[in-house]
């Protein structure tokens, strides 16, 4: 059990509302009281961009900066990016975001599942079914058995390692809440139906409000894995619009300085997200490079991963219909594209709100990370036999793509893309700026191609159902195996050892 005894608790909703802020914990990192957000800046940039085309020598040596250096670039040189508007070049964009991601992540896609903890929430955002206030939403919180329901089938059926847990904001669900649903989620071990081998989730990302340092401390004590936070948007006064000033998230300043905190108090892998749709995408991008520029001038460290959800229909709201800045699906790969070049040592996350089609194109954008056999649901996992049922009144809004792991595998080995089911690094040390000097450095890929390949062989031999799936990842593992012979040939005998044991039904070997 969590040590809790730092934190502080509230009576009701109203208490937490009125008191769960910090000011002090805001003003140590906005000094003199002005906002690593330069709006005015970025506001000019965007003139700028409007003003006149993309200069092909400019973007060319841009490009050629982020693939050599992989250091993140200035708001001007990425609003460069911005101007690209002939085909030709930004396919060279488009081609430079992929070597990247290939020379960062290697040939892999990291594969997560969400888990939604709860939905109760004291905050009223407008594009949101969860805001308090929404009849229309079934109100629920998991207790720790249904919580382990969910975890048999996520990692007794599916097969997921790795989750994202995600939280409204509300006393009920307290850190003292999640630090427990994290607890219970490692600590459950189930059979897998093939081999019987004892599976489990290995790595709890979070998805929760912004929190103080003492709260950070206890998720830090119990392995949280990143801790991931949306802006939803950047722009002060939208962001004052859709989040109404009496709520606790109505505090944009508490939001914007919440990664510092994470880096405070050790939780050192911190995930970006803006809601696109919701401001210009130019600007949510151009403040997204300064809000990462910022965290390295601290830290020396950035956001481990980027995401991407754009506005879905939700109960009880109009705004994700008839918001004027919602975009289309080619603007969606231009913003991957320009992120990747931007920030070209982070992950990026494109999660199964999209539609197949977007997904798929995404792969060749720099993506690293999906999600599949995905249900949103409150006890969806658990309650709904079939993987792909949805119900409109118990979750936050629709998925896109409700392609299964099985199905999502074998298109990936068709692609030669391994799925890594890899969560090492946390484990290793390899967290805040260790891994960041080694993804800049191409070094952490290696690492993960062996940690992909000995997940992949578990998840083949304990989940996969169709001979074809069998098929195409043993090809794929073989291949792999012999690139890392190439690579490391003095390792490469003991890289066969833990390959060897897993083969024979060891779990959770990694280097
Ligand atoms: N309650 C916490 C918060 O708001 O930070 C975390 C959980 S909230 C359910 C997770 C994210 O869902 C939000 O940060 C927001 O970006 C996203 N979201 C809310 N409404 C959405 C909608 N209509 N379409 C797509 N994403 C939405
Ligand atoms: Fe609550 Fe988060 Fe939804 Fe806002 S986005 S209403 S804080 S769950």
């Amino acid at each position: 059990m969590a040590d809790c005894s730092s934190i502080r608790s509230f009576k009701d909703a109203a208490d937490y509302t009125k008191n769960f802020i910090i000011q002090t914990e805001i003003d140590k990192y906005l000094p003199g009281g002005k906002h690593f957000i330069d709006e005015g800046l970025i506001n000019r940039l965007i003139e700028e961009i409007d003003a006149r085309p993309a200069d092909p020598v400019r973007v060319r040596e841009i490009i050629a900066k982020s693939e050599s250096t992989c250091e993140t670039l200035l708001p001007e040189e990425t609003a460069e990016l911005m101007r690209v508007t002939d085909p030709a070049l930004f396919e060279e964009m488009r081609a430079a975001a992929a070597r990247i991601k290939l020379k960062v992540y290697d040939n892999r896609i990291v594969m997560f599942a969400p888990l939604y903890m709860s939905n109760l929430c004291v905050n009223g955002c407008r594009y949101c079914g969860f805001r308090e206030g929404n009849e229309l939403q079934k109100r629920r919180v998991l207790t720790m058995d249904e919580l382990k329901q969910e975890v048999d089938v996520l990692a007794g059926r599916i097969g997921h390692k790795r989750l994202i847990a995600v939280y409204g904001e509300h006393p009920t669900t307290s850190t003292e809440y999640i630090a427990e649903t994290i607890e219970t989620c490692y600590n459950r071990k189930v059979p897998a139906p093939k081999t019987g081998a004892l599976n489990g989730i290995r790595r709890v990302n979070v998805n929760a409000a912004p929190l103080p340092v003492a709260d950070l401390r206890v998720l830090r004590s119990v392995g949280i894995g990143t801790f991931q936070v949306f802006q939803e948007t950047y722009n002060r006064k939208l962001y004052e619009q859709m989040h109404p000033s009496w709520s606790v998230k109505g505090n944009y300043d508490w939001r914007t300085t919440c990664f510092h905190r994470c880096l405070e108090a050790g939780v050192d892998d911190v995930g970006f997200g803006v809601l696109y749709g919701l401001c210009d995408w130019r600007f949510e991008l151009l403040a997204t490079i300064m809000h990462a520029r910022d965290l390295e001038r601290w830290f020396n460290i950035g956001p481990h991963t980027l995401s991407f959800p754009r506005l879905e229909p939700a109960s009880g709201t109009r705004v994700p219909e008839e918001s004027p800045w919602l975009i289309d699906d080619d603007t969606f790969r231009r913003i991957l594209v320009i992120a990747r070049l931007s920030v070209p040592y982070t992950g990026m996350i494109v999660t199964a709100r999209e539609s197949p089609a977007s997904r798929n194109k995404a792969l060749d954008c720099g993506m690293t990370q999906l999600d599949c056999s995905s249900n949103i649901a409150i006890k969806g996992y658990s309650d709904f036999e079939n993987e792909a049922h949805q119900e409109k009144e118990r979750q936050q809004f629709m998925l896109g793509d409700n392609r299964s792991i099985e199905e999502m595998v074998r298109y990936l080995a068709d692609r030669g893309t391994i799925t890594s089911f890899c969560t090492a690094g946390y484990r290793c040390g390899r967290t805040g700026g260790c891994i960041m000097d080694a993804l800049k450095t191409g070094r952490e890929g290696k690492f993960c191609k062996i940690n992909a390949v000995l997940t992949f062989r578990e998840w083949l031999d304990d989940f996969a159902k169709d001979p074809a799936t069998m098929a195409a990842g043993e090809a794929l593992i073989q291949k792999e195996l012999a690139g890392i012979k190439d690579w490391v040939p003095k390792f490469y005998p003991s890289v066969m050892k833990q390959y060897e044991a897993t083969c024979r039904g060891e779990r959770d070997l990694f280097f």
